[in-house]
């Protein structure tokens, strides 16, 4: 009986050094097959480094890399079954898109008529099938994504990388081919593994993130788990907006307690499950917008929302979002906090006006402090 493995990839304890200089710090993680996995973290982390140990430009110092079940190590980029995206897409531009798909099968010694048919199916595949007699400089910018993707997908990979292809591409292009790229991976069925610093990026096309931060993971989960439940300051802030408050736990029972911010203000929270806190210890305290209520002060209530955590504040300014759009509430210290709005009822607050700011402890997410990067 074969054993068919489960991971496409698997990284185990995976380090490289530059010098005295850890990139990368023993990271650990496997991808299910023919998922769709980005690896987001800000710039300097060690996302560049790490793919190209997958892709065999370089080899960790220690630590595993399989594909299909195989250890890669001492493997060069060419007799790995791995190819990638750039972000300058590498396309040849004295050849036309036929013959840059063909290229690398031509490098295989197949015959004409085998090549012929495997461009023709990859061009259907990327919904282009009338572009291979079209030169490189005729195509738009979606255009030629789509072919550098088919250049590498005629050669049927194990894992496609792609390191921040889409970014030179406008902001709308962009937009469109974040869809693109799911759809295309769906289409074919392989591993994408995507590095960028771009959450929105991440969070619209995987299966599952990886949040880097300083050579080590953070957090790997669905983009859904990193939002609603990050497991670190890290994690919550570079995830999605959120508002943060750094202070000290002036009481606790396991479940929740309560802070006293930096700025002085009381503030509750619940752990959650997913942290516990001690008496005395430093906390960042982080509140997504749209869980944060905006009601007029001279309102009396809370308009039906447990609301255990109460601020005022005078609007500073409105940011229009279509269905709802965000407040920005300037506090009695200074502070600017954001919180959303839908239309309904509260469409006609203006800047300048009193406001209260209400959230429960419950969407009041709290972790160890750590100092901003
Ligand atoms: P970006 O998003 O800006 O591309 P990144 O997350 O991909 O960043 P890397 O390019 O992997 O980050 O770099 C990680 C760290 O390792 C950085 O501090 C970088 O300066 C350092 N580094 C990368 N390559 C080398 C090298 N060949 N020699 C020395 N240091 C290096």
């Amino acid at each position: 009986m074969t054993n068919t493995p489960h991971y496409d990839l698997e990284c185990a304890g995976v380090t490289k050094n530059f010098g005295s200089f850890q990139a990368v710090k023993g990271v650990s993680f496997d991808i299910p097959s023919g998922s769709f996995f980005s690896i987001l973290g800000p710039s300097g982390c060690g996302k560049t480094t790490l793919m190209r140990m997958i892709a065999g430009f370089d080899e960790p110092n220690s630590g595993d890399i399989k594909i299909k079940g195989k250890s890669v190590l001492g493997t060069p980029p060419n007799k790995r079954n791995v190819k990638m995206v750039f972000q300058h897409l590498a396309l040849f531009p004295m050849m036309n898109v036929y013959e840059n798909i063909a290229y690398g099968l031509r490098c295989t010694g197949m015959n004409n008529a085998d090549i012929k048919k495997r461009v023709q199916d990859v061009l259907e595949r990327i919904a282009l099938p009338d572009v291979g007699e079209r030169e490189i400089h005729q195509l738009s910018g979606g255009q030629k994504q789509r072919i550098a993707i088919a250049r590498c997908m005629v050669l049927d990979p194990d894992v496609l990388l792609l390191d921040e292809p889409l970014g030179a591409l406008d902001l709308k292009l962009r937009e469109a081919m974040k869809i693109e790229l799911k759809l295309l991976q769906h289409q074919f069925n392989t591993t994408f593994i995507y590095i960028t610093h771009d959450q929105s990026e991440a969070l619209v096309m995987s299966d599952n993130v990886a949040i880097m931060n300083q050579g080590e993971f953070e957090q790997i989960g669905t983009p859904q788990e990193l939002y609603h439940q990050p497991k670190t300051a890290f994690v919550a802030g570079f995830v999605g907006d959120s508002n943060r408050w750094s202070g000290t736990v002036k009481s606790s029972d396991g479940t929740g307690g309560k802070v006293e911010t930096s700025q002085g203000l009381p503030m509750s929270f619940s752990a959650a499950g997913h942290y516990t806190v001690a008496e005395g210890s430093k906390v960042d305290i982080f509140v997504r917008p749209e869980f944060i209520h905006t009601v007029r002060a001279s309102e009396s209530g809370t308009g039906g929302i447990d609301g255990d955590n109460q601020m005022d504040g005078v609007v500073d300014s409105l940011l229009f979002n279509g269905a709802n759009s965000r407040v920005l509430v300037r506090s009695g210290n200074g502070e600017l906090i954001e919180s959303d709005v839908t239309l309904t009822g509260h469409n006609d607050i203006k800047p300048g006006e009193e406001v209260r700011l209400i959230w429960s402890s419950k969407q009041a997410m709290c972790f160890a402090h750590e100092e901003r990067a």
